[in-house]
């Protein structure tokens, strides 16, 4: 008989949240949606529920509860929560794997809750890990919590990582297709508008994450994510830009041998192995077809354009409080570019001048997390109120 994997995904109606359903209807019986959670989308969420019919439903404020209550009546069976308090009951419910994949670094404590629990955490938001990764990872570890990366660079390394020991390691090359605006001229990004920075060549994503790609803080978060996930020292990871977007990432190990994972342009690959680890099944995602791909280029990327990336690395490498500072300055300011408060240039401005200001603690616990992230959002808000 098919054993049954109970799931709760937090983010449901986000690109991550709507592929991972999709994947687990093609995977057939083998999973049952316990629970889901979403921010905004109230339509889409109730289409979900009378699907899956899930147990309990997470949404972001009572106002929205009482609005989806109206629209699932029939659905007795179905408990409607709301607020992070509810995050925190959806990990708990009866369930082997929770997916993550909400957006920013919003949810972190029901991660946290998530691994004491001791589930199975397939994680596609990398904001957590960036503030809190010591935290997570040396929680995970005690509470025998497997934590599988969904973001696809992480997920190719994952799997490359299985062809050798942690020792043999001797560089990771993580890859990005460069974002929306690679190639253009300095004058060009001085000008660009929210049009130009939304249209990623590649990959179908979030607005918050799509404007990451543009300025590579995408890179920047990726890199220090990587650190976390898999032990290893920012200055052994090497970020190199590949348009094509079929290498996910690769693994030089120190005989010489590059291991490297490629597939297709498509989410539900990495979301499925995810699922399915340490198993693969058939997926109905495309197989790749190299020969007409043709050509898999790779470019260094240019960190004085693009100066988020340097950013990050520096949150990296000096660690403790700072990625999270980073990271919070980070979103702040993609707000306001998305608000069209700031121009795009302007956002790794704030987040320069809030690192430069930012006194760096050791993290110890989730509250040394927690009162940096205010802080952040603070100084942020007033940098970008004009405050310069
Ligand atoms: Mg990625």
């Amino acid at each position: 008989m098919q054993t049954i994997t109970h799931i709760a995904i937090l983010g449901s109606t986000g690109c991550i949240g709507t592929d991972t359903l999709e994947v687990i209807d093609t995977l057939e019986e083998g999973f049952k949606v316990v629970a889901l959670a979403a921010g905004e989308n109230i339509k889409l969420l109730e289409k979900q529920c009378k699907k899956y019919v899930p147990s309990l439903v997470v949404v972001q404020d009572e106002k929205k509860a009482e609005e989806l209550k109206k629209r699932l009546t029939p659905l007795k069976k179905t408990s409607i929560l709301w607020g992070e308090k509810g995050l925190i009951e959806a990990v708990k419910i009866h369930s082997e794997t929770v997916v993550i994949a909400t957006s920013g670094s919003y949810g972190l404590t029901a991660i946290l809750s998530a691994i004491q629990e001791g589930k199975r955490i397939a994680i596609a938001n990398k904001e957590p890990i960036v503030m809190a990764g010591s935290l997570i990872m040396e929680m995970a570890n005690r509470c025998g919590s497997q934590i599988i990366p969904v973001d696809s660079e992480h997920s190719a390394i994952f799997q490359c990582l299985s062809a050798g020991k942690k020792t043999e390691v001797h560089k990771i090359y993580l890859t990005g297709s460069g974002g929306a605006l690679r190639g253009y001229s300095k004058d060009r990004i001085g000008s660009v508008d929210i049009k130009n920075v939304l249209s990623h060549p590649k990959w179908k994503m979030g607005k918050k994450i799509t404007v990451d790609s543009a300025t590579l803080m995408n890179k920047g978060l990726e890199v220090i994510e990587a650190t976390h996930l898999f032990d290893i020292p920012s200055d052994k990871i090497e970020v190199l830009i590949h348009p094509q977007a079929i290498v996910h990432s690769f693994v030089e190990f120190i005989d010489g041998s590059v291991v490297a994972q490629l597939s297709d342009t498509d989410m539900k690959i990495p979301i499925q192995y995810a699922l399915t680890y340490p198993l693969r099944e058939k997926s109905f995602a495309k197989y790749l077809n190299l020969i007409k791909i043709k050509n898999l280029t790779f470019e260094k990327p240019d960190k004085k354009l693009f100066p988020c990336l340097a950013l990050g690395y520096k949150a990296a490498k000096i660690g403790g409080t700072l990625p999270c500072v980073m990271s919070i300055a980070n979103e702040v300011a993609v707000e306001k570019f998305l608000k069209r408060q700031i121009k795009f240039i302007d956002i790794p401005k704030i987040i320069f001048n809030v690192m430069k200001k930012h006194r760096v603690k050791k993290v110890k616990t989730v509250e040394d997390v927690i009162e940096s992230a205010e802080w952040a959002k603070r100084e942020a808000n007033s940098i970008s109120s004009g405050n310069w």
